[in-house]
């Protein structure tokens, strides 16, 4: 007998969260995560899914934090409407990197372990050039990843479902705002639904936080297992004694009781999303923090331990906690100095090319433990600045010229010399620079720096361009062997390393990351190391963060510190280790041991 009734009936709404909970649905893949198996999404992901699964919700807007499944909920996402409601998916990422990023290690395991998901998905059926990027789903749908940095890529495709991610990471390119573009491609479906989600960055240009209050503004509210209260837990509610992360506890904001991290998962459990603007309509905002992150490697004890070492390195490292961790803007006040203050703390340390006697001035502050160096590469010289690094402070050694064309082979051997120079240090050792980054970006010289990079492998001094926007302050580059290009590029994140700079300039000595001269350097280095102000500008009517050079000053003792910050992420930091290793044998290596050693090449 057939249930004539069953045909007619609409198929069964079934909402997002409950989609994902069937394992038969939905299967977490092992190769991007530690956890496999079936989806349990947590209390708050079961929110977010629903908002996106709920047809009379057009907007989503999510700001997240690093750590809580944000991106497992989006993957879940795309499998129940491939599943239930299939259509034109267009995954907008930052950059090329992170649309195939998140193809290859998300969504393909995903649904390959997925039973209801493994039959659905076609490959290969697109015209074979971004097959990469490119899915689409047995039944109609399909799922494309596009890169923001190249928004002509969206012309060619409508969507139904538009998912952003990391829109705080997206720049506006020569074609326009990719948000503004990917949106209008969803225009002629009136059932559309646009989801953003991003870390916010910065107070002045963050368009999560924009989409968030221009939403009903959804706060998720955790419950007391005292007195079965509510409220929203932020870092100033986990109380703890500096110096001993395991005293770590939440202070009920209702009952003012203090509740031990074992409760967590009953809180979390128990919690709820509250809107606290219930007169918006059709936009759902979430905001979340890594605070009521299940995993067990989020456990307060252990952020309470990354926020003190946060404390410890400075502000840059504070604001990568506040926004990925708290899920919080970071407000970059900038207190800044003339260069007269700056070079009035001056001291008396510091290393020179004696030119007269033809040797090294090596005054190196006894906690120096690492040098880094950056090389501005001009028409007619390099100017170099070696950065030394303590626990505490950065210490601007000196500021070096290399004269000559970087066309001509000596210029490269003295530049070469110099980096592997080692001085003495005052522990008994020597210390030589570390890891050197040299800027590849001015056009004519590129090759030549690839060339210099490729020939010095194994000696962490890499070819860098510098790009502005919001990126990671060191990254290697895709491409890695385009064309000519012999050794790996790496991109330097310019604003972020110049934003802390600025902060840092007018900090004391006693404060982290707090800079200190050389009395080496002359007025001219400190007026280039102050030549630019961050200023909000506004593009294509968003926000953004530039840099603007005051007057017609000169900047390359500033680009050449920025690439020497930026030196650090190639290496592994390991003080103590350290110390101990500059207490050893001293071996000193004369210039022409270097420069014998670069010819053996
Ligand atoms: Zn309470």
């Amino acid at each position: 007998m057939t249930d004539v009734g069953a045909a007619l009936r609409p198929p069964q709404k079934v909402s997002y969260s409950e989609w994902a909970s069937n394992g038969q649905n939905f299967r977490l893949s092992g190769v991007a995560s530690a956890a496999t198996g079936r989806f349990r999404p947590w209390k708050f992901q079961r929110g977010i899914l629903d908002a996106i699964g709920d047809p009379t919700i057009p907007r989503v807007s999510v700001i997240k934090s690093t750590r809580t499944g944000y991106t497992k909920s989006l993957i879940a996402s795309i499998g129940a409407i491939a599943d239930n409601d299939p259509g034109p998916i267009i995954l907008l990422m930052p950059t090329d990197d992170d649309a195939r990023g998140i193809m290859v290690d998300e969504v393909d395991p995903a649904f390959k372990e997925s039973p209801k998901l493994r039959g659905l998905m076609r490959q290969g059926r697109f015209d074979g050039r971004n097959t990469l990027t490119q899915r689409s789903f047995l039944g109609g749908g399909s799922l494309k990843a596009i890169a923001a940095a190249a928004p002509r890529n969206l012309r060619r495709h409508t969507a139904r479902y538009l998912f952003c991610d990391e829109v705080d990471g997206m720049k506006i390119t020569k074609e326009g705002d990719p948000l503004k573009i990917a949106e209008k491609r969803t225009d002629s479906f009136p059932d559309r639904k646009i989801v953003m989600g991003s870390t916010p960055i910065d107070d002045a240009a963050s368009i999560i936080i924009k989409r968030y209050n221009e939403s009903d503004q959804r706060i998720f509210e955790i419950e007391c297992p005292h007195c079965l209260d509510r409220w929203e837990l932020l870092w100033e509610h986990i109380h703890f004694t500096p110096g001993d992360p395991d005293s770590a506890v939440a202070i009920c904001q209702r009952c003012g009781c203090e509740v031990e991290e074992k409760y967590k998962p009953q809180m979390v459990e128990n919690g709820e999303w509250r809107i606290t603007r219930p007169e918006i309509k059709g936009h759902a905002g979430f905001r979340l923090n890594a605070l009521i992150s299940l995993f067990s490697n989020v456990s307060w004890r252990n952020l309470v331990e990354e926020w003190e070492k946060a404390k410890k390195n400075g502000p840059a490292d504070e604001q990568v906690f506040t926004n990925t961790v708290l899920g919080q803007v970071w407000s970059s006040a900038i207190g800044y100095v003339t260069e007269n203050v700056l070079m009035s703390r001056a001291e008396n340390f510091g290393i020179q090319w004696d030119m007269e006697h033809s040797i090294w001035r090596e005054d190196i502050p006894s906690d120096v433990a690492y040098i880094t160096a950056g090389a501005d590469v001009q028409a007619d010289r390099i100017e170099v600045a070696f950065l030394g690094h303590s626990e505490r402070n950065r210490f601007i050694l000196g500021h070096h010229v290399v004269w000559g064309s970087p066309k001509l082979k000596s210029t490269w051997e003295q530049l070469y010399a110099d980096l592997t120079t080692h001085w003495r240090h005052p522990l008994g050792g020597t210390i030589s620079v570390s890891a050197a980054c040299i800027d590849s970006g001015e056009g004519t010289m590129t090759q030549h720096v690839y060339d210099f990079c490729e020939g010095t492998q194994g000696e962490k001094i890499v070819a860098i361009k510098g790009d502005d926007g919001p990126r990671p302050a060191l990254k290697a580059s895709a491409g890695k062997k385009r064309r000519n290009r012999t050794a790996t590029l790496y991109i330097v994140g310019v604003d972020g390393i110049k934003t802390d700079i600025l902060t840092s300039l007018g900090s004391e000595i006693t404060e982290p990351a707090a800079f200190r001269f050389s009395n080496t350097l002359q007025e001219e280095f400190y007026l280039q190391l102050n030549a630019e102000r961050r200023v909000t500008n506004y593009k294509d009517g968003k926000p953004i963060i530039v840099f603007e050079r005051i007057g017609k000053r000169r900047a390359e003792a500033l680009d050449a510190v920025v690439y020497a910050i930026a030196a650090k992420y190639l290496l592994k930091i390991d003080y103590a280790a350290r110390y101990r290793e500059l207490t050893g044998a001293a071996k000193k290596n004369s210039l022409a041991d270097a420069v014998a050693r670069l010819h053996k090449r």
